[in-house]
């Protein structure tokens, strides 16, 4: 069983390389973001719970994100391996991973985060402002979104750089070039 955790900041690419990835390898994709809009638009308690929080762009807290993670892993015992997506983005949601995955007798065995900076990923913003006509609102989630990922999730990143399990790669470039890079961490080349 081989599990991995992408990171990256919304708009550096991270659901492209995603879909590639479990193409290639078989994962079973958990993206927190997509089951909690799962949850909103069937209108479940869970979804009416944190739809608010979902809508300013904010994190929900780690003991609701932490419940619906571990409740997907159980769904799933035959899984090859995982794929995480948009999971952990707190040290403590971080740790319980690493505790869940302890108990099933596995480890996350690949930490990708994908590396565009802040400026960068508001120079496309504003780029992109000039060619679609995005709501105002759309735009501000947007850019609380970052601003969550630079203030929090960022913050993720030393708990598995001080223990040697973190792979930074490039985020800008050409998608087959990051997706080649990401797959030679994968495969240990
Ligand atoms: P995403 O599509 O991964 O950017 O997630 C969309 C939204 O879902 C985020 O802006 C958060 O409100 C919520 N969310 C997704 N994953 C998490 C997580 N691991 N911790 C807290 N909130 C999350």
């Amino acid at each position: 069983m081989i599990n991995a955790v992408i990171f990256g900041p919304p708009g550096a690419g991270k659901g492209t390389q995603s879909d590639k990835l479990i193409k290639k390898f078989g994962f079973v994709h958990i993206s927190t973001g997509d089951l909690f809009r799962w949850h909103t638009k069937n209108d479940t308690p869970l979804g009416k719970k944190v739809k608010e929080i979902m809508n300013s762009g904010a994190l929900v807290p780690d003991e609701i994100t932490i419940a619906m993670l571990k409740e997907e892993l159980d769904k799933n015992p035959q899984a090859k391996g995982f794929l995480f997506d948009g999971f952990p983005r707190t040290v403590p949601q971080a740790e319980a991973l690493d505790k869940f995955m302890k108990e099933n007798g596995s480890a996350i065995h690949h930490i990708i985060a994908l590396e565009v900076s802040e400026a960068e990923l508001r120079a496309r913003i504003a780029k992109r402002r000039g060619i679609e006509n995005r709501a105002d609102d759309e735009e501000e989630k947007l850019n609380r979104r970052i601003t969550e990922y630079f203030g929090k999730t960022i913050h993720v990143l030393p708990y598995y750089k001080n223990q040697g399990r973190l792979h930074v790669i490039n985020g800008v470039g050409a998608i087959d070039d990051i997706f080649g890079n990401i797959c030679k961490v994968i495969e240990g080349k």
